[in-house]
């Protein structure tokens, strides 16, 4: 099948190059001239595990294209994939939709043959219902259906998410659509991945509803943490044994400081939004929200505390920035939140993050950005973990100690173990971990 996707982000790109990967030609758009010229280059704009491979692999095979021009490959398109921004509107909360409708003006009158229009991003309920009138409108002669196919990959994770997923989701009425997308995710459905068809509301809500979800979750343990502190338990062992519970699940429930990232502060600030116009609305998700970003706060504010009160003039060492392992993604990451505590409270920062330094940087301009863990740590009077990079798990603890004024580690990720840092010496306090 011939597919474009509209929108080559960490969503766009990675779709496009699996639906390569499964054998069908792909041209990923971008407005971005410096992404696609990049990609034309044979780099890839994003840090994600794997993808340089299936992008080399594919280009070189001639079913992956890239271009800022998107008006040969949707006339030509089976499929024409939305995969663009949807961030929070500015003011208000809500989705911001301008790139999505944007994007649906734009390959409207390029439509050629009936072609499935499928969006992608993340959108509120009734998104799809505008895209296929402004299309109408646009192009009255188009045969086109719009259907939602939200995306559920992890970042850091996006390969595997998107080739092995738990399920795809379909939300349309239309049979002919249906079939279309059967065809382009035939490869998953021979390992038996669920499909999900459903009206398209339903489709979009299904995906606000899912990462909702998955906050509430993570909020959950976080406050059972703080409960933790103060009941002298251990957060890790709650978890453990409430993840064994089948009815609940391990996943996202590691205590931490608080969930960041491109997906769920948006999503549960626009999914609370969207309830609020229907006067429905979603207490617990509203609490969520209101707890995450005051957990964000009060994370500088654990680092000062175990300083005895007082950072200013102290040099704090981060290990890690971007908002989780694996991605080079700082969209509302804790460590920004915690950086700016710091250095109000008068800190001097020194980081260090595999991939996401150069994003930082144009975050954050006080930071001194390190060459690696041991270079961040030097001459520091706390080392405070925020991201759970594999290379932190495992740092040379008499390095670490040789190299920082003090032995002080903070680890808001519960990476190390309270009683082994102790015996190596270190003041050590983390999240929830009372032993
Ligand atoms: P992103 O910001 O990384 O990428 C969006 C891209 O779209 C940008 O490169 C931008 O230049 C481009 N763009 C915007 N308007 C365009 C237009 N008219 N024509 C061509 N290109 C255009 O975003 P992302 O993280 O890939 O997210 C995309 C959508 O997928 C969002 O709705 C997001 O909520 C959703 N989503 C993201 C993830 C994730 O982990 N990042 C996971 C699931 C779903």
């Amino acid at each position: 099948m011939r597919v474009a996707v509209i929108g080559t982000g960490y969503v766009g790109l990675v779709s496009g190059a699996c639906f390569a990967d499964f054998g069908h030609t792909v041209t990923c758009i971008d407005k971005s001239t410096n992404k696609i010229d990049l990609l034309n280059d044979g780099k890839v704009p994003i840090y994600e595990p794997g993808l340089d491979q299936i992008i080399e692999k594919n280009a070189a095979e001639q079913r992956l294209f890239f271009s800022t021009d998107p008006s040969a490959a949707v006339r030509m398109a089976d499929a024409v994939f939305i995969a663009v921004g949807t961030p929070t509107r500015r003011g208000d909360g809500h989705a911001d939709l301008t790139y999505v409708y944007e994007a649906a003006r734009e390959i409207a009158s390029l439509l050629d043959g009936f072609t499935v229009v499928v969006t992608k991003s993340t959108v509120p309920v009734g998104t799809g219902d505008e895209v296929e009138k402004i299309i109408r409108e646009t192009n009255p002669n188009a045969n086109v259906a719009v259907v939602s196919n939200p995306e559920f990959l992890r970042e850091g994770a996006a390969i595997e998410d998107f080739k092995r997923p738990d399920r795809v989701v379909v939300g349309t009425d239309n049979a002919e659509a249906v079939e279309v997308i059967r065809e382009l995710y035939r490869p998953l459905f021979l390992n038996e991945t669920p499909i999900l068809i459903s009206k398209r509301r339903t489709a979009e809500l299904i995906k606000y509803a899912a990462n909702a979800f998955l906050a509430v979750k993570i909020t959950f343990i976080n406050e059972i943490a703080d409960l933790c502190e103060k009941l002298d338990a251990n957060v890790q062992e709650v978890a453990r044994g409430m993840g064994l519970d089948n009815r609940i699940g391990s996943k996202f429930l590691h205590a931490g400081p608080g969930y960041g990232g491109s997906c769920f502060p948006k999503d549960t600030l626009a999914l609370a939004k969207t309830a609020e116009t229907v006067d429905s609305e979603l207490k617990i998700v509203n609490s969520v929200i209101e707890v995450n970003a005051a957990r964000k706060m009060k994370m500088a504010r654990k680092v000062i505390d175990f300083m005895g009160g007082d950072v200013s003039g102290k040099t704090v060492a981060i290990l890690g920035l971007a908002f989780k392992p694996n991605t080079d993604d700082m969209r509302d990451a804790p460590s920004i939140d915690i950086i700016n505590g710091l250095e109000k409270a008068g800190a001097k920062i020194r980081a260090y993050d595999p991939a996401s330094m150069n994003e930082a940087s144009e975050l954050m301009k006080h930071v001194m950005y390190c060459d690696g863990p041991y270079h961040a740590i030097e001459n520091a009077d706390v080392v405070v973990i925020v991201t759970e990079w594999d290379q932190f798990r495992a740092l040379d603890l008499d390095r670490v100690k040789r190299l920082a004024k003090e032995p002080k580690m903070l680890d808001l990720r519960n990476i190390y173990q309270k009683s082994y840092m102790e015996k190596e010496g270190f003041i050590y306090e983390s999240i929830g971990r009372a032993y």
